[in-house]
């Protein structure tokens, strides 16, 4: 894109507003007005309106330029690029609010500062409100209002200064201040590129020198590194083990040699060379830029995972998360459905768990009593996620803090993070960030024992209600993978209870309840051992419920464990990959039990 190689500034501003309100009229305007239509543009759109007996619109010309972009793509939303001597400009005309959301989320059109167009003879609208809220809580600080067609209320200051007043009362509620206000006509061009001398009493700015105004933000090469990790690349050349971890830079720079930590697992290595596909590899990598990097010891990553760098401020991690969400779905946003919350390039599913308040965006009415979210309702309320995630909080990161939150196959709400709510597993994901951050590898890498093994390692969970049977079980699954010739391990429980827990409280070889937290947490620092040893464990836990299956996969990885369920399952939160409800039966699913532990990445 030739803008960007111009060493001027560049910024982004999204224009919102009621439909109808103006905003293509606006923009239109503003770029006949300052010159900066291809060459001919206008004519070619007056001519086609005067051979089409249709008087010309300004709202036309961007029709005509969002059709030249969309040519065999689908655009989101149309930008159109605007130059004043101080910087350069993106103006991007959202259609919607979906995808407005999906672009500040994606980070595909970062807004810094917005228009919001009010119809000075229609007045304010649910909409003006709604879009309002929306900009406020994606953190979008600079804002200007433009109270648009005052050709039609005959360009009096009493209409404009009522608009003003009733919206300005809105944004106060909102906790938004500093708001600008242009009185203006896209169609007659009053006060856009120019000052208007249908309008004596205006004297402030024009849209024009309005926009020069808006300040940049803080260049986020300057705030710590952070890059959701999009992709893992294999290099294919033989006995090459090296990966390359790709993503786009949100903030932050990043240099050859430079420490890194993955989360939400924590682990960390070191960037021992960045990576382009074409010329010469640059060693330092700033935000915006899509890159990729190899590491100098291999670790388990995945597309997800957030990358920042060792010493800065690491991000939060949870699965627990108080946010502020605006919800567009036309079903309603509800507990016990299951969701998909995407944030940064992490996808997880998820559900709501509570709300706290629910508002009507459009009136502000709140109601506290409200237990779902309806369409255009805008909530604060608590999320769960199906596993750990990582993310910031909008007031550290705002980049890194938006999601959007996807039912079935449509974006249905978005919003920020705020509040990371410590569960019951906080404690432990805390003690795990640190093991990994102090974990000492010997000299030789994971990869080459996977290779000598001719497997990876992984957990092979056997849960189900206490009965002998399960053990037997989980022995023939040992037995048929050791006769494959993989390194593998069976552990019942008793042979830690007797041993490693032989400190606890213990009656008929099952530890106190009491105690149990405990015991799960150390069988699961041992099978994070053995698992780093290359090997893949089988270990069976009575009445293993999905808190324990959580410590698990948080000691060593979500992808390296899997679950066999034995038994009855009422009562069972449990996550399983595969379920025998008759334990009677158990084996005959050996077969197809150890082809789902294949097929779901165990001993391959
Ligand atoms: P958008 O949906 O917000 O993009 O609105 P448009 O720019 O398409 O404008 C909607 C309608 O309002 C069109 O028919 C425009 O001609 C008309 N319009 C836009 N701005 C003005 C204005 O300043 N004065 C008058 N009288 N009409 C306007």
């Amino acid at each position: 894109m030739a803008e960007y190689r111009n060493p001027l500034e560049h910024m982004n501003v999204v224009i919102t507003g009621h439909v109808d309100h103006g905003k293509s009229t606006v923009i239109g305007r503003l770029m006949a007005d300052t010159g900066s239509l291809p060459d001919g543009k206008l004519e070619q759109v007056k001519a086609s309106c005067a051979r089409n007996s249709k008087p010309f619109e300004y709202a036309f010309l961007l029709d005509a330029l969002k059709d030249e972009q969309s040519q065999g793509i689908t655009i989101d939303s149309a930008r159109v690029f605007f130059k004043t001597p101080k910087r350069h400009y993106i103006i991007i005309d959202a259609p919607g609010h979906i995808e407005f959301l999906k672009n500040m989320v994606t980070g595909a059109a970062r807004a810094e500062a917005a228009f919001l167009c009010i119809d000075a003879d229609e007045g304010v609208q649910e909409n003006s409100r709604r879009h309002g809220y929306l900009l406020s809580m994606l953190g979008i600080k600079q804002m200007c209002v433009l109270v648009n067609k005052m050709d039609l209320v005959n360009y009096d200051r009493k209409v404009y200064n009522s608009v003003v007043r009733k919206y300005t009362r809105f944004l106060k509620s909102i906790d938004m201040h500093g708001v600008e206000f242009i009185p203006v006509s896209g169609m007659e061009g009053d006060n856009i590129a120019a000052l208007s001398d249908r309008m004596p009493w205006w004297t402030g700015h024009t849209v024009l020198t309005l926009i020069d105004t808006f300040r940049k933000e803080e260049a986020p090469d300057a705030l710590p590194f952070r890059m959701p990790v999009q992709d893992v690349y294999k290099f294919t050349a033989m006995g090459d083990s090296r990966r390359i971890v790709a993503g786009t830079v949100s903030t932050g720079t990043l240099k050859d040699g430079d420490e890194v930590v993955f989360y939400p697992s924590g682990k960390k290595s070191r960037v021992a060379s960045i990576e382009q596909f074409s010329g010469d590899p640059p060693d330092t990598v700033t935000s915006g830029r899509a890159t990729g990097f190899t590491l100098s010891e291999q670790i388990y990553t995945k597309r997800g995972d957030l990358v920042a760098r060792a010493g800065d401020p690491p991000p939060q991690t949870g699965n627990v998360m108080r946010v502020n969400l605006f919800w567009l779905g036309r079903e309603p946003f509800v507990k016990d459905r299951e969701y998909i919350l995407k944030t940064g390039t992490e996808r997880v599913r998820m559900q709501l768990f509570d709300t706290l308040k629910v508002i009507d965006a459009s009136n502000l009415n709140s109601d506290g009593m409200k237990k779902m979210v309806e369409r255009h309702d805008v909530a604060d309320c608590v999320l769960s996620t199906k596993r750990s995630i990582a993310f910031d909080l909008v007031e550290d990161f705002p980049q890194t803090s938006r999601f959007v939150i996807v039912d079935g196959f449509e974006i249905a709400g978005g919003g920020i993070i705020r509040e990371v709510i410590r569960d019951n597993q906080a404690a432990y994901r805390d003690r795990v960030m640190d093991r990994n951050l102090k974990w000492d590898t010997g000299i030789i890498p994971r990869e080459s024992r996977t290779e000598s093994y001719g497997h990876s390692p992984g957990l092979v969970l056997v849960g189900g209600p206490e009965d002998r049977r399960k053990a037997a079980f989980a022995k023939e699954i040992e037995k048929a993978l050791f006769q494959e010739g993989h390194k593998v391990y069976y552990l019942g429980v008793q042979n830690v209870v007797a041993g490693l827990d032989a400190d606890m409280t213990v009656k008929r070889h099952q530890v106190y309840p009491e105690d149990r937290e405990e015991m799960i947490r150390r069988l699961a620092e041992l099978a994070n051992i053995l698992l780093d040893a290359g090997i893949i464990l089988v270990a069976t836990v009575s009445e293993l419920n999905f808190d324990e299956q959580e410590t698990f996969r948080m000691s060593v990885a979500p992808q390296m464990v899997r679950t066999v369920w034995v038994g009855r399952t009422e009562g069972s939160d449990v996550d399983a990959d595969y379920t025998i409800e008759n334990i009677e039966d158990a084996p005959e699913h050996l077969d197809v039990v150890v082809k789902i532990l294949k097929k779901k990445g165990i001993a391959v």
